[in-house]
């Protein structure tokens, strides 16, 4: 039987995706195609709907206003948080930057991440001053939150943990490593990144205190992301950032500042990110989280079983992985397989994905990920696998 047949989980949404015709693209982790839906929501918003938001007395600015309001509720919604909880960034960069600038936690100056964390979970807490501890891995590649729970203690300011590895689809016991968090009286960051197109989500019930993602990875534009965090702790932290619109008060002498979420919104936003943004959380709620992770486990259960079948293939990270799957050849730099496949029209990404201190806990310098979205298919793992035959016979 052959794996399309096995398959029966396609979600038939690949003709919406204008950029993947004749491509099989293998690299959604890095950042997600578009949806015909959400080019047609950019399109409009600049095209037909455009002014600026807050400030306008017109009518469609107005209507700008409500739309980019409107996005912030769903952005909210899509993690089960409230609008005013929801701070719209540039990514989940800025946003993991803004917290680690920004947040404090007594005289607290230590944080434990990780050590599969993206670059971007790392450099911000140094960058801000903090000592950093990190939590080992267990055999399979996930956050080894038993010995987080032995090294969190109350030096510790926060605990930031991705919920779902970048490289190893390895998805995070959340509610444990908040527990773990609280019983010391640090905060839990979660970087949602590859969560957020990934799985359903809710971060009351998850109980962590801070949740940020990025809009390209959920089948949205560039320069969108999404910081949400509870209101008490927003709001007891001071601006990112100075400028119009989150101020309440300005003299020279001294000004006052709005509540969360214009507190960390100076200047104009980015209102067409933010309503492209609406338009892809809308598309991936109509097919439904939970449909597209049924979806993605199935392509990852495929993708390992027909890799772990070519000899010299080794996969990484574990067999319930989310949509992700890291693997490397023989004797083949990451790099090589990356530049055969592409020649035979198979989009993967090859190198350290931003995570160099995991690549050391791999002894690898760079993997291979393929990365699988809602317009994957058979096809996409058959084309990976031939290309494979192809890297195997020129490296022979
Ligand atoms: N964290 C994780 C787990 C990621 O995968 C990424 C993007 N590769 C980031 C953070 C950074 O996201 P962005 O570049 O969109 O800010």
């Amino acid at each position: 039987m052959n794996i399309a047949t096995r398959l029966n989980s396609a979600l038939s949404v690949r003709d919406q995706f204008p950029a993947i015709a004749g491509w099989h693209y293998l690299d959604s982790a890095a950042t997600a195609q578009k949806p015909q839906a959400v080019i047609d929501a950019i399109t409009n918003a600049y095209g037909r709907d455009y002014a600026t938001v807050h400030r306008g007395v017109y009518e469609r600015s107005a209507a700008m206003t409500q739309s980019f309001e409107a996005a912030r509720d769903a952005a909210a919604a899509l993690i089960g948080g409230q609008a005013d909880e929801l701070i719209f960034t540039r990514g989940a960069t800025e946003a993991i930057n803004l917290i680690a600038a920004r947040f404090a936690n007594g005289m607290r100056k230590r944080v434990l991440l990780s050590a599969l964390e993206h670059h971007s979970n790392i450099v911000p807490w140094q960058l801000a001053g903090y000592a950093i501890d990190v939590v080992p891995l267990t055999d399979d590649g996930r956050i080894d939150l038993d010995a987080a729970e032995r090294m969190a203690n109350e030096s510790h300011a926060i605990l930031s943990f991705a919920h779902v590895s970048n490289v190893l689809g390895s998805i995070l016991d959340a509610k444990r490593a908040a527990a773990i968090a609280h019983k010391v009286g640090a905060k839990l960051l979660l970087d949602g990144c590859q969560a957020a197109p990934r799985l359903k989500i809710d971060v009351v019930d998850l109980d962590c205190d801070f949740y940020v993602y990025s809009g390209h990875k959920l089948y949205g534009p560039t320069g969108i992301g999404c910081l949400w965090g509870r209101s008490e702790l927003l709001n007891a932290m001071t601006p990112y950032q100075g400028g119009g619109a989150m101020i309440d008060q300005v003299t020279f002498e001294k000004t006052s500042f709005l509540d969360a979420p214009a507190r960390f919104e100076a200047g104009t936003p980015h209102i067409v990110g933010a309503i492209g943004l609406h338009a892809a959380i809308d598309w991936t709620q109509d097919i439904g989280l939970d449909a597209l992770h049924a979806h993605e486990t199935a392509l990852v259960g495929e993708c390992r079983a027909a890799l772990r079948s070519i000899p010299g293939v080794t996969l990484f990270g574990p067999e319930d992985s989310a949509g992700i799957v890291s693997f490397g050849v023989d004797g083949v730099h990451p790099h090589d397989i990356g530049t055969i496949l592409d020649d035979e029209r198979v989009a993967v990404r090859a190198g350290h994905h931003c995570a160099q201190p995991l690549m050391e806990v791999l002894g690898v310098p760079a993997t291979a990920r393929a990365s699988f979205a809602a317009h994957s298919d058979a096809s996409d793992i058959e084309a990976l696998v031939q290309g494979l035959h192809t890297v195997k016979r020129i490296f022979g």
